[in-house]
């Protein structure tokens, strides 16, 4: 199921304070609270869902975990393999809090289903994350992506079941008794630690495969393809299931999390679903009105001009903007004129604008004539 990103659930900022994620919280658990809403199933669930949030990012360091894996740092996954850029979260947990079976962060999360150990020595294999770049035009429209990612596959000479064919089932680990861990001194401590020998599953297989030394899996590069939908944003996060690491003898594989951003563009900046751009406007068709080509994300556009545009105004393009990502609805294009004054003029050119110039009249100036007005008492000293 996807989730919804927890800081939309409580609409606050990546940036808001705690005292402001708090406030949030308590406003919208008390609307939504079920005393006041008997028999209302969507207020109880979004109650629900609420809570879930604040209590990842009410709290400093789950938040900051959410900053940086999102809900992958709050979801089952099977240690093991670290590096590639990536780290299993629930390592670090597991690390912070001083277990070596993560008890603690199944306590805290109420999740971990996938690390408890299958008797056939089954393991859920680790959530990977890619960083990937984008450019606003494919944000815009959708993109489909090939990616290429290091990291474990299914075993095709064993299917994943790390036996040899037709022989060597499953038995226990003598290394560790089957228990996955084993004690290791240090000083006056006996610290668990992940099994060597079977790592962490607990079973080692009778006549294991030769290929992947009855793991059922192998380290490789493997294409994934994703679709990125319209409307995507700096930041988004996308889930591609079941394509993370191939699970220890053809366990569940763990998903892969794809991590936008989006490059900077030389013409438009975003804000939401809107985009913004200034254009120059030549200061005749400023005076005179006329049209003005305009870029947009789907090409030129022409845009009329009123005489008499001052610099700097801002005209807007319904519909000319992003696709939201969550309604499908489209931003606006804001179009922010720049008035040109031309740099070379030749003699004659300069005489008529002198002439222009006289010709015009004091009263032909609206902004300096307000402009005066205010600063009045200053050049009156
Ligand atoms: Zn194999
Ligand atoms: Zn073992």
């Amino acid at each position: 199921m996807a989730q919804r990103d927890y800081y939309e659930v409580l609409g606050v900022s990546r940036d808001a304070s705690q005292a402001e994620i708090k406030k949030a919280y308590r406003k919208a658990a008390v609307q939504f609270h079920p005393d006041k809403n008997p028999d209302n199933p969507q207020a109880e669930e979004k109650f629900k869902e609420l809570g879930q949030a604040y209590e990842v990012i009410g709290d400093e360091e789950k938040r900051a975990a959410y900053d940086r894996y999102g809900h992958a740092a709050f979801e089952g996954g099977g240690g093991g393999r670290r590096g590639g850029g990536f780290h299993d979260p629930m390592d670090i947990f597991s690390q912070v809090f001083g277990g070596a079976g993560g008890s603690m962060f199944d306590d805290l999360f109420g999740g971990g289903g996938g690390r408890r150990r299958d008797p056939s020595g089954k393991k859920r294999g680790s959530d990977l994350r890619y960083d990937l770049e984008i450019t606003l035009e494919q944000a815009a429209e959708g993109v489909e992506k090939e990616l290429e990612i290091e990291k474990y596959g299914s075993c095709s000479k064993c299917s994943g079941s790390g036996a040899k064919s037709g022989g060597g089932g499953a038995k226990p680990c003598s290394t560790c008794g089957g228990r996955g861990v084993v004690g290791q001194q240090r000083g006056i401590f006996i610290q668990q630690a992940t099994c060597p020998e079977c790592r962490g599953a607990g079973q080692v297989i009778a006549d294991p495969c030769s290929d992947c030394h009855g793991e059922g899996r192998k380290q490789g590069a493997e294409r994934v393809k994703i679709r990125i939908p319209a409307g995507v944003d700096d930041g988004t996060r996308l889930r591609s299931t079941g394509k993370g690491d191939a699970g220890l003898r053809g366990g569940p594989a763990g998903d892969l999390y794809v991590f936008l951003s989006l490059q900077p563009h030389d013409v438009f900046q975003r804000d939401d679903d809107d985009l913004y751009c200034e254009v120059p406007l030549p200061f005749s068709t400023a005076a005179l009105g006329g049209e003005l080509e305009v870029p947009t994300l789907t090409g030129r556009a022409t845009m009329k001009i009123p005489a008499g545009t001052q610099g700097g105004t801002t005209f807007r393009l319904r519909d000319r903007g992003m696709t939201s990502l969550s309604s499908g609805r489209k931003g606006d294009l804001h179009v922010e004129v720049q008035v040109e004054v031309p740099t070379k003029l030749n003699s004659d050119q300069k005489e008529k604008l002198k002439e222009f110039t006289e010709s015009i009249g004091e009263k032909n100036s609206p902004m300096q004539e307000s402009f005066f007005e205010k600063a009045k008492r200053f050049f009156d000293l």
